[in-house]
């Protein structure tokens, strides 16, 4: 069973609809246009309760990484060690997203540019749509 099998409650539902169908959105506030993330119901910048799911370019910059050499409940499938990143997305205001690297980690920093692609991660029994991060060769961070 993948996760968007069961019922998605809460107000990132459509983050996870979106990566089951191959899209990255995240929410955005129609009145002010201001980008948020965790999702949200209501706009903390203007009040409003208009919002929006605007698609995103997955790629960014890396905000900060961790490598865990440490299988935790849950990880099995994930294999250790492996590399954790949170990711600044230009193109939705510098939002923050969580994910893991794929590949290569030659030229892991901060401020490294990745490129995401939407793939599963498996957690427990069940496969979570996830962003699977990769290093951009020769890009300015
Ligand atoms: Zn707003």
């Amino acid at each position: 069973m993948t996760m968007v099998e069961r019922e998605i409650t809460g107000a990132d539902g459509p983050y996870w609809k979106g990566l089951a169908q191959g899209q990255l959105q995240l929410p955005r506030c129609r009145r002010c246009r201001a980008w948020h993330w965790p999702a949200v119901f209501r706009c903390g910048h203007c009040g409003a309760w208009d919002i929006d799911w605007a698609p995103v370019r997955a790629e960014g910059e890396i905000y900060s990484w961790t490598r865990t050499h440490h299988g935790f409940a849950g990880t099995e499938g994930i294999g250790v060690p492996y590399v954790s990143v949170v990711v600044s997305l230009p193109h939705a205001g510098g939002r923050r997203l969580l994910g893991l690297l794929a590949g290569s980690d030659s030229g892991l920093r901060v401020g490294a540019w990745v490129r995401g692609r939407i793939a599963t991660t498996r957690v427990g029994a069940v496969d979570v749509p996830a962003l699977h991060w990769s290093m951009v060769d020769g890009a300015a961070g």
